[in-house]
């Protein structure tokens, strides 16, 4: 079942949260909006809703969306053109529906990322060079490990890839996963369990 929405988060809080805590294609959209001070709509919308189930309210994602996109949008721009969306995605506007954040499943097989766009599952949707660059960039992998990874990707196991980096970047014995060989389906499964073992 989807996870379910943690304990509360602010805006202020996502920096460090996303360097710590987030998968690869989390961790990609974050730094994505960070350079471009953007995302497009499906970016938007991935990010989010994971954001939202992490526990980002309603008031704080308007506060960290609106800050993201200073540089580029003002706030007339912001209230006229992204708002509504972000309002939709929390349920509060439109349908009213409570959407939940994506699971691997659909991130990897919905809404696949066109040129320009930076959401998608990495593992899945980056040529071998880039992802190798996005992995080194990351975490600092190299060596045995990164081939590893790298193998996983190469046989189409995107799951298996995205589990062994959560082993490799928690100290977690290879085949342990999220626990009990748990393996990652879900990127707030991901980023709840990291947070946890931070405790
Ligand atoms: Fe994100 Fe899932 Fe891909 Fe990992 S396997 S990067 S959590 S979509």
């Amino acid at each position: 079942s989807a996870p379910e929405n943690g304990e509360s988060i602010t805006a202020d809080m996502i920096d460090d949260l996303a360097r710590k805590h987030f998968p690869l294609c989390m961790r990609m959209l974050h730094s994505n909006l960070r350079e471009d001070s953007h995302l497009k709509h499906q970016g938007r919308l991935q990010y989010g809703l994971f954001l939202k189930i992490i526990g980002l309210s309603i008031e704080e994602a308007l506060a960290f969306w609106k800050q993201a996109f200073s540089k580029k949008i003002n706030d007339e721009k912001f209230r006229k053109e992204y708002e509504y969306n972000i309002k939709h995605s929390y349920g509060l506007v439109g349908k009213m529906a409570n959407y939940p954040a994506r699971s691997c499943q659909t991130i990897l097989t919905t809404f696949l990322p066109g040129t320009n766009e930076s959401h998608g599952c990495p593992y899945r949707q980056y040529s071998e060079d880039n992802l190798r660059t996005a992995l080194q960039k990351t975490w600092g992998m190299s060596g045995q490990d990164l081939q590893e990874v790298m193998g996983s990707v190469k046989t189409q196991h995107f799951h298996v890839a995205c589990t062994r980096v959560f082993e490799l970047t928690h100290g977690v014995k290879k085949g342990e996963g999220l626990g009990g060989g748990e393996s990652v389906n879900h990127p707030n499964a991901y980023a709840q369990k990291s947070r946890e073992m931070e405790k």
